[in-house]
């Protein structure tokens, strides 16, 4: 027993909270696990967390036991409030609950450092949202960590390597800004409903600077060119840009090399030399 709230099965059913697939409505309902997820977010005491999509309230509850200053959560479904007032209540001053699409609120504002956030995220905004976390205006972001539950594949495609199918934007982006690496397997029996696929906790740690220098806009550009067509060659793919045959060269890059066996380090290269600080 991680509190003496009542189950969360009595919870859904007490609200009437059947779960809604347009809201990627799959409930974590045994508070072990739960409970593990908030561990893997490493150590809550003195923190604020900003969870997205609490539902019914599982992982808030985990979040909340392992000591989190403050939790803040976003959620868009309002017939979930009642249930997470219950919470609140048994946490007096410790969870502050904000209706709302967490693509639009300015979640920010209502933490105060150092912030960690842990969710597990609707399946159709979690890549809008870690994309968003990774790649704010200002580096460093105003979070230390983020502990977020995706897809496997989405997951594996956070931490894929060069060389490897699932290498791409999210990869060269996370390890860019982070250190991320998945930290838990969870099969969809996890879930209730279960979900198609399997799922994966990944933890990314931001980085106090990211990893090589580079202008963002000019690595996010040259990396979305090159991977429109991940197995066309970089000179090919890149050809907008004038004379990519030299910058390729002067990055280090073989110009017939394919956007998937290029590492971050080389992108960053290729994005000082097309900025003209190579
Ligand atoms: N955290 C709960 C758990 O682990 O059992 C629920 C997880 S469920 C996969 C996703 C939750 O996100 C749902 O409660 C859903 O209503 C909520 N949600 C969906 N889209 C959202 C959005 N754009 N902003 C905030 N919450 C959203």
């Amino acid at each position: 027993m991680i509190d003496d709230l009542p189950p969360l099965r009595d919870v859904i059913q007490r609200h009437g909270l059947s779960a809604r697939k347009s809201l990627g409505q799959n409930f974590l309902l045994d508070l072990n696990l739960t409970a593990k997820i908030a561990r893997a977010a490493g150590d809550l005491t003195g923190a604020d967390v900003l969870e997205v999509g609490p539902g019914p309230g599982g992982l808030t509850r985990g979040l909340l036991a392992a000591g989190a200053r403050k939790v803040v959560a976003v959620e868009k479904d309002a017939r979930c409030l009642p249930a997470l007032a219950e919470i609140a209540a048994a946490y007096p001053g410790r969870l502050d609950v904000i209706e709302g699409d967490a693509l639009e609120v300015d979640i920010a504002q209502h933490l105060t450092p150092p912030i960690k956030i842990a969710a597990n995220l609707p399946y159709n905004v979690g890549t809008a949202l870690l994309t968003r976390w990774l790649d704010p205006p200002q580096w460093p972001p105003f979070w230390d960590s983020l502990t977020l539950m995706f897809q496997r594949e989405v997951a594996e495609r956070i931490v894929a390597k060069p060389g490897s199918k699932a290498y791409g934007r999210l990869s060269i982006l996370a390890e860019w800004r982070s250190e991320a690496r998945i930290v838990m397997d969870l099969p969809p029996q996890a879930f209730t409903p279960p979900p198609k696929v399997r799922s994966a906790v990944v933890h990314l740690v931001a980085r106090p600077e990211p990893l090589y220098p580079a202008n963002p806009r000019i690595l996010r550009d040259v990396v979305a060119q090159a991977f429109q067509q991940r197995r066309k060659m970089m000179r090919a793919s890149l050809k907008r840009y004038p004379d990519i045959e030299t910058a390729l060269v002067t990055a280090g890059i073989d110009p017939k090399a394919r956007a998937e066996t290029v590492d971050l380090e080389r992108f960053c290269a290729l994005a000082r030399v097309l900025d003209g600080k190579g």
